[in-house]
């Protein structure tokens, strides 16, 4: 079932999302229509604030970004990140490499806005998949930027957020129209 995404600035995208303490056939029913919703958007992530649901649940897909590589450590043994597309991850715990990367990102609740965003170029992520597994995964390239922008959304931190100053300030009007558009100005 495709569902309605949150735009900017909808007050439920700060919200920081509750830990997720039985996963069920609820939850697994909300990452599968979290999934289909993605897809339907062409989004590489969706964050489960972005449907409205302040929870530590995100999906992530990078198989269709050929043109943006990623390498993906699954449990300690290098594998094909498309084999595990889409990602569910739920109640994610994020650490980031020192060394940094700027990028041009998007977002779903921010439609028809990109922007440079400096991100790890290595992140490290715990977190429980929906058949209760744990799993330590480490990624970079594009897998590693839509993982930090994802866990960024379920701790109700935006992409806008880790802009610099200036392409912060280039954004304003953009911001301001989506807003008005959102009804939240
Ligand atoms: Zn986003």
């Amino acid at each position: 079932m495709l569902l309605p995404i949150v735009k900017y600035a909808h007050p439920v995208l700060r919200a920081k999302g509750r830990r997720i303490e039985q996963i069920d056939d609820q939850i697994r029913e909300l990452a599968a229509n979290m999934i289909e919703t993605m897809n339907a958007a062409n989004g590489v992530g969706l964050a489960a604030q972005q449907i409205g649901e302040a929870l530590q649940l995100t999906v992530v897909d990078v198989s269709r970004a050929e043109d943006a590589p990623s390498t993906l450590q699954w449990n300690g043994e290098e594998i094909d990140p498309a084999s595990v597309m889409p990602l569910v991850l739920i109640n994610p715990e994020i650490e980031l490499g020192e060394e940094v990367v700027v990028g041009l990102e998007g977002c779903l609740s921010f439609p028809e806005i990109t922007a440079d965003v400096p991100r790890a170029v290595v992140a490290k992520v715990r977190a429980l998949t929906p058949d209760e597994k744990e799993i330590e995964i480490e990624a970079t390239g594009l897998l590693a930027r839509a993982l930090q922008h994802e866990i960024d959304h379920l701790n109700g931190i935006l992409f806008i957020d880790r802009l610099s100053a200036v392409n912060k300030t280039s954004l304003k009007g953009r911001l301001k129209r989506l807003r008005r558009e959102s009804g939240t100005d």
